[in-house]
């Protein structure tokens, strides 16, 4: 049976080290959300990824993402596919000891259902 992580909003991947990419539909849709030019939202928010081949969110001085406040996300109905993608459609080894999102065992009909809700497509999409 597969196994659906349901999220308990805990934040913890919103503040852990890493890199939230940013690809060009995400970049248009936030800066719309916020009412900024895509140029004013790059400068302000983003920065050049590690392997120089794009942008990613910046991170505040205690390396949580810019956009997390209180414990909430500032752009939640717009966030990047990487964000709503994790756990269930990307992980990692031992990501269970630190995420919290509680496992449960579901038939597919759901799994299918419960994937596509939480990340907007379905699971066997790649990522
Ligand atoms: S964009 Fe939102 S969900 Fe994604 S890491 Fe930042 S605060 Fe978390
Ligand atoms: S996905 Fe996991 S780490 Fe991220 S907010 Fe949900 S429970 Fe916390």
């Amino acid at each position: 049976m597969p196994i659906f992580y349901d999220c308990q909003r805990c934040t913890a991947c919103c503040r852990w080290p890493g890199q939230v990419r940013l690809d060009e539909a995400t970049i248009l849709s936030i800066a719309t959300y916020l009412g900024l030019t895509e140029s004013a939202f790059i400068q302000r928010y983003t920065r050049l990824r590690a392997d120089r081949r794009g942008l990613a969110l910046l991170d505040q001085p205690d390396g949580a993402c810019i956009f997390l406040e209180d414990s909430n996300c500032r752009i939640q109905a717009v966030k990047p596919q990487q964000c709503r993608d994790f756990p269930n459609r990307w992980n990692f080894p031992g990501f269970e000891k630190l995420c919290h999102a509680l496992p449960r065992a579901v038939d597919d009909a759901e799994y299918l259902r419960l994937v596509t809700q939480a990340t907007g497509l379905p699971p066997e999409t790649a990522a």
